[in-house]
């Protein structure tokens, strides 16, 4: 129940039930089963919204910028440099960092849930 153990569980993108079953579609969709495949819980009633993309952004927003920044103060690379570097490097942290914080949101949702 603290942020690493949680951590370690969102790393896994497990069911939060069971921490079994998968929680994302197979199909790289990033998408959440409607059922968990090992105990069978109701994965479709986990609404994350738009939440798990307010945390990118300010992830984002917080380690691209000043690095960016700092890269610019040293190199001074063109401007075509810069953005061919930060897209890859937003497009990676997106891709590796999203369905972590999507399963980290549906842990604290089912832990909050359960507490009513
Ligand atoms: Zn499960």
């Amino acid at each position: 129940m603290n942020l690493v153990s949680d951590f370690k569980m969102a790393c896994r993108q497990r069911c939060p039930l069971c921490n079994e079953g998968a929680l994302f579609k197979s199909d790289g969709s990033m998408g959440i089963n409607d059922v968990c495949g090992y105990c069978g819980a109701d994965l479709s009633s986990y609404d994350i919204g738009d939440g798990a993309v307010v945390f990118m952004i300010f992830i984002l927003g917080f380690l691209i910028i000043p690095l960016a920044l700092i890269f610019e103060y040293i190199v001074s690379p063109p401007l075509w440099l810069h953005a061919v570097i930060w897209s890859i490097i937003c497009l990676g942290i997106i891709f590796k960092a999203m369905p972590v914080i999507k399963t980290y949101i549906i842990i604290l949702e089912n832990r909050h849930r359960k507490s009513n």
